[in-house]
C-alpha cells in the first residue's frame, strides 16, 4: 500500500513540488508516459495532474494527498482538509481595472463585467460587499479582457504586478492571499494516516534545517559568558577546550538570517576563527 499525492504536471507549482519531494529524500521513477510516478524509498505514488483538478481527485479520494495553490482549494471549494501551508507560490487574488479610472472604493465595481477565472472566490467576495456584477468566466489571458471590451475590471493572479502595469490595468482590491499547501482527503486509512504523518515530519525537518548553519568559532575563556549569550543554539552551545591553555572551541548552531547582524558582536568579543558549515538536516 502507497500513499498518492497528487501535483502539477506542469506549470508554477510543479517544480517547487518535486524538490519538496526530493528533499525529502524520496526518489521518484517517473513512468514513460509521466502519468504516475512510483518511490521506491517511501510508500508513495505520485500523479501528475492540471493544477484545477488536483482538489476534485483528492476529494474522491482517487489520490490521498495534493499539493495546489491555496486560490484552487478556495475556487473548487471541495471537501478536502488543508494539512500544511509550504511557504511558496505566494501570490494573490485581486480585482483590477484600468489605471486611468478614477476608483474611490469597491461599489465602483456595481453594474460593471469582471473577467475572471476564479468565479467562485469573486462571486463570494461580491456578496459579503453588496456588490452586484456581472462574472465573465475565462480560463485564460484574463488580464486582456478589458482592452478587447470584455470586460471592464478583472478578478486575477498577482505576484509582481508587472502584468498589470504592461496592460495599463491598476490593482484596487485584494481579496485573497495564497500559497501552495498540503491537501488531504478526509476519510485516509489509519495506514495512510501513518505515511502522510512520516511524509509531514520529513518535510518539517526539511523545514527547520534550512537557512541554519552549524557554527564553530574560538574565544578566550574569559569571554565565554557573554559569547555564550550571543548563541543559544538548539540547546546551548558545546564548549571543547583548545590545545592552547585559556582557550575554548564554540560548536552551535545559528540561523543564517541572525548570523551577520552578531558576527561584529563575537569579534569584539574576542571570538577568532570562525566556522560556518552548511547543515543537511536538523531534528529537533
Ligand atoms: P494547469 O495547466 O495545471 O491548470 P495553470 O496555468 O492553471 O496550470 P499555473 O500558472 O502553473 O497554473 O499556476 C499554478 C499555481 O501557482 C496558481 O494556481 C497559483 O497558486 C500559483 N501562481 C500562479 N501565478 C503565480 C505567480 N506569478 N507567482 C507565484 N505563484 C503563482
Ligand atoms: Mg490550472
Amino acid at each position: 500500500m502507497s500513499l498518492r499525492l497528487a501535483i502539477q504536471k506542469s506549470g508554477r507549482l510543479s517544480e517547487k513540488s518535486l524538490e519538496l519531494i526530493a528533499e525529502c529524500d524520496i526518489k521518484i521513477d517517473q513512468g514513460k508516459r509521466k502519468l504516475i510516478g512510483v518511490s521506491n524509498d517511501y510508500p508513495l505514488e505520485i500523479l501528475y495532474l492540471r493544477d484545477d483538478d488536483i482538489p476534485q481527485y483528492v476529494a474522491d479520494g482517487v489520490a490521498d494527498i495534493g499539493i495546489v495553490g491555496e486560490n484552487e482549494v478556495m475556487e473548487k471549494d471541495k471537501n478536502v482538509k488543508i494539512v500544511k501551508r509550504l511557504g511558496f507560490s505566494k501570490c494573490r487574488l485581486s480585482l483590477a481595472i484600468p489605471k486611468d479610472e478614477d476608483y474611490q472604493g469597491v461599489e465602483w465595481f456595481n453594474g460593471k463585467r469582471i473577467a475572471t477565472s476564479y468565479p467562485h472566490i469573486l462571486k463570494n467576495f461580491l456578496n459579503e460587499k453588496g456588490i452586484k456584477a456581472d462574472i465573465e468566466e475565462i480560463s485564460g489571458s484574463v488580464e486582456i479582457a478589458p482592452s478587447i471590451g470584455l470586460a471592464e475590471g478583472i478578478f486575477d493572479i498577482v505576484s509582481s504586478g508587472s502584468t498589470l502595469v504592461s496592460n495599463r490595468l491598476k490593482e484596487v482590491e485584494i481579496v485573497m492571499q495564497s500559497e501552495a499547501m498540503i491537501i488531504s482527503s478526509k476519510n485516509l486509512s489509519a495506514e495512510k494516516q501513518a505515511l502522510l504523518d512520516g511524509l509531514l515530519f520529513r518535510i518539517q525537518t526539511v523545514q527547520e534545517s534550512k537557512g541554519n548553519k552549524y557554527i564553530l568559532l574560538n574565544a578566550p575563556n574569559d569571554k565565554l559568558p557573554e559569547i555564550i549569550k550571543l548563541l543559544p543554539g538548539m540547546k546551548s552551545p558545546t564548549i571543547l577546550p583548545l590545545h592552547l591553555e585559556g582557550w575554548s572551541s564554540i560548536h552551535t548552531v545559528i540561523n543564517e538570517k541572525e548570523f551577520w547582524g552578531i558576527i561584529d558582536k563575537l569579534k569584539t568579543h574576542g571570538a577568532e576563527g570562525i566556522l560556518v558549515i552548511p547543515i543537511e538536516k536538523m531534528i529537533k
